[in-house]
């Protein structure tokens, strides 16, 4: 569904991804781990055209898009939940779940479409007329998913889920994250610093160090692999 064959990009004369190959296929769940400015939030961007991507690669469903704006991107199916989820504070739950929906035009489908987020998260539907600002930082992270879900995308590009949240919240996000690429058949890429999580939602995983891909498996293999457990798994 998604490649990116030998890509670089960064800010001003940084170079802050290296020639990294990356593949995600239809239907998978792909964590991207690594520390703290290995180049995972910009791997996002770049493929979401707000980050330039200076060589290399990108294709989705076999069209280039490293050259595509982040509007025609979006409007081909990915959709991003940046980090601080960045949510439109004076607005209602509502009326930024109807913002995530201004592409579209299948109005009885958009419907079907916040009952469906509703059901995943209920706590949104009981505070729908409440301002997106005044929501904790999990029902904020609910709420930037839920928005992007209502773009509809193929491929959701999640950015740390998990950053700020208490145990119980990340434990419930990671479960809907599971949920939505079964149910929607939404194809998922995610970063995350929180590597055991990730790796448990995960089909296959990469890790990123230094703006380079340093491995990368199924994650399972990585689960039970010494190195990445001492190194990213704290055991
Ligand atoms: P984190 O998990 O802390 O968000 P990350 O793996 O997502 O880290 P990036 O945010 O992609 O890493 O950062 C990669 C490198 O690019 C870092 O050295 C960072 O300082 C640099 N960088 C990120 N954004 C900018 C920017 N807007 N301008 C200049 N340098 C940047």
């Amino acid at each position: 569904m998604l490649k990116l064959e030998n890509v670089q990009s960064g800010y001003g004369n940084k170079l802050a991804i290296k020639d990294i190959s990356i593949e995600i296929k239809k239907g998978e769940i792909i964590s991207l781990i690594g520390a703290n400015g290995a180049g995972k939030s910009t791997t996002l961007m770049t493929i979401c055209g707000v980050v330039a991507c200076r060589s290399g690669r990108i294709t989705f469903q076999e069209e280039e898009i490293q050259k595509k704006n982040p509007d025609e991107i979006v409007s081909m199916g990915i959709c991003q939940v940046p980090e601080g989820r960045h949510i439109f504070p004076e607005l209602t739950v509502k009326e930024n779940l109807d913002m995530g929906a201004f592409l579209r035009k299948d109005k009885e489908q958009i419907k079907r479409d916040m009952d469906y987020v509703f059901s995943l998260f209920p706590i949104l539907a009981e505070r729908r007329n409440q301002d997106g600002g005044t929501l904790s930082g999990g029902e904020q992270q609910m709420l930037a998913m839920s928005r992007a879900l209502m773009a509809k995308p193929q491929l959701l590009l999640l950015d740390e889920p998990s950053m700020g949240l208490a145990p119980l919240v990340i434990k419930q996000i990671f479960e809907i994250i599971g949920q939505i690429n079964k149910e929607q058949d939404t194809t998922i890429f995610l970063v995350e610093q929180n590597a055991n999580q990730a790796l448990r939602v995960a089909d296959r995983a990469y890790v990123m160090e230094n703006g380079g891909i340093s491995f990368s498996g199924t994650a399972k293999d990585m689960l039970s692999n010494p190195d990445i457990q001492k190194a990213y798994l704290g055991i």
